[in-house]
């Protein structure tokens, strides 16, 4: 057993910043991950979204091994060949004029942040640090001091203050909360279309195309948060999709790096990305040759391999399999595509800590959802492997209080 030395060592001297499940990895292929003492597991996590086309997909994988014999990182100091390249695959594939590099998804809501405000203040004469950004209860957009300035969960802020003023909190799904909340100062409302962390949580039917109209007769501007729902996993290629809106600014991150790399950033048409000018907004790393190599090959599979379809498939296929199980414990389950949150009546990690010793990584989140978002490369015969292994564990377990 070397997993308890890893586990031991880590306890000592890292932060503990994280309750990860007891399963020290050491290897991983497509859904599959192996521990350090050689047993397999399937990932249902895919680290959040990061690994929507599996693990260590070979043409990201040498995609990333050709650019780092070349050159990997030179700063936007100069320029290098590869980012006019994921440029141009950006635009082709969402149709959005622009797009600005950053590396981790935080960085990137910033930079939605710092171009909605620049926005504001260049087109609607906005006094000198009024500008006010409408944002949803459960929110999730990152661990900055100003994203958790509106957080709504004490866990991400309490304890970090003082917080970043500008942000008003309406209610996640309530038009009228958002409507109400708009004022001469609102710059911009930032939501995600689904709201992963807060355990798969999809809006009212109607509720983005209601913000989207919101936000166009009020001349301000609408920020969707696809970093992890986009890029597929939730069956399209971005969740807005489903409503048949157009954001203003869209926020990617996780998958676009293909599991390899951060890489992240924000789409959005000229008018709005030309409020910056040089010198006004950067990132040492972002945009490096390195990274956009990896992200034009990780865009590259979503589209060859149909991964959004596939997602969407997929994820009505595990569904019902899901429900089919009926087990007493399940209050609820949601999903769209792979991206399925199981509310149970009952605390989850007791639940997630059998289904690691049965071979299925899923984790917990908040205390009673369970989420399953595997790799979208996932088959069907996989899904019906961790069925059985799901079923077997909510049929013997016993919850605890
Ligand atoms: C993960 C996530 C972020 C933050 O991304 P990091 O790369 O962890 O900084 C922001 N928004 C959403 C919706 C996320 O899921």
């Amino acid at each position: 057993m070397k997993s308890q030395q890893f586990i031991d060592l880590e306890n000592k001297l890292g932060a503990h910043n994280y309750h990860p499940l007891d399963v020290v990895v050491e290897k991983a292929e497509g859904v599959w991950v192996y521990d350090v003492d050689g047993k397999k597991y399937m990932d249902c996590l895919s680290a959040y979204s990061a690994v929507n086309q599996g693990h260590r997909h070979p043409k990201i994988f040498n995609a990333m091994v050709e650019q780092a014999q070349k050159v990997t990182l030179t700063s936007r100091a100069f320029r290098n060949d590869q980012l006019p390249r994921l440029y141009e695959k950006l635009n082709k594939m969402t149709g959005y004029d622009k797009f600005l590099p950053m590396n981790t998804g935080a960085e990137a809501v910033e930079t939605a942040i710092k171009t909605a405000r620049k926005w504001a203040y260049l087109n609607k004469n906005l006094p000198e640090n009024s500008a006010e950004i409408i944002v949803a209860t459960d929110n999730f957009h990152g661990r900055t001091t100003t994203i958790v300035s509106f957080s709504t969960d004490p866990d991400a802020y309490e304890n970090y203050g003082p917080f970043t003023p500008g942000f008003i909190i309406a209610k996640y799904g309530d038009i009228a909360d958002f409507k109400a909340k708009i004022n001469n100062n609102t710059a911009a409302i930032m939501i995600e279309p689904i709201q992963g962390e807060a355990g798969i949580v999809a809006p009212p039917k109607g509720f983005l195309q209601d913000v989207a109209k919101l936000c166009k007769d009020n001349n301000i501007l609408f920020i969707c948060d696809e970093i992890q729902s986009g890029l597929g996993r939730s069956g399209k290629l971005f969740a807005h999709y489903y409503e048949d809106v157009r954001p203003d600014v869209v926020i990617v991150g996780k998958a676009l790096g293909g599991g390899f790399y951060p890489v992240s950033g924000i789409l959005a048409d000229s008018a709005i990305l030309d409020v910056f000018q040089p010198g006004t907004h950067g990132s040492t790393f972002g945009g490096n040759p390195l990274a956009a190599a990896i992200a034009v090959a990780s865009l590259e599979v979503i589209e060859e391999e149909n991964l959004a379809q596939k997602s969407f498939e997929q994820g009505n296929y595990f569904v019902e399999k899901l429900k089919a199980l009926n087990i007493p414990y399940f209050k609820e389950v949601r999903g769209a595509g792979l991206w399925i949150g199981l509310e149970l009546n009952t605390k989850a990690r007791p639940f997630t800590e059998a289904l690691k010793e049965e071979g299925v990584l899923a984790k917990e989140t908040h205390v009673h959802t369970i989420r399953f978002a595997p790799p979208l490369v996932i088959t069907k015969e996989e899904i019906d492997w961790a069925i059985e292994k799901i079923n077997k564990v909510f049929t013997t377990i016993k919850p605890v209080e």
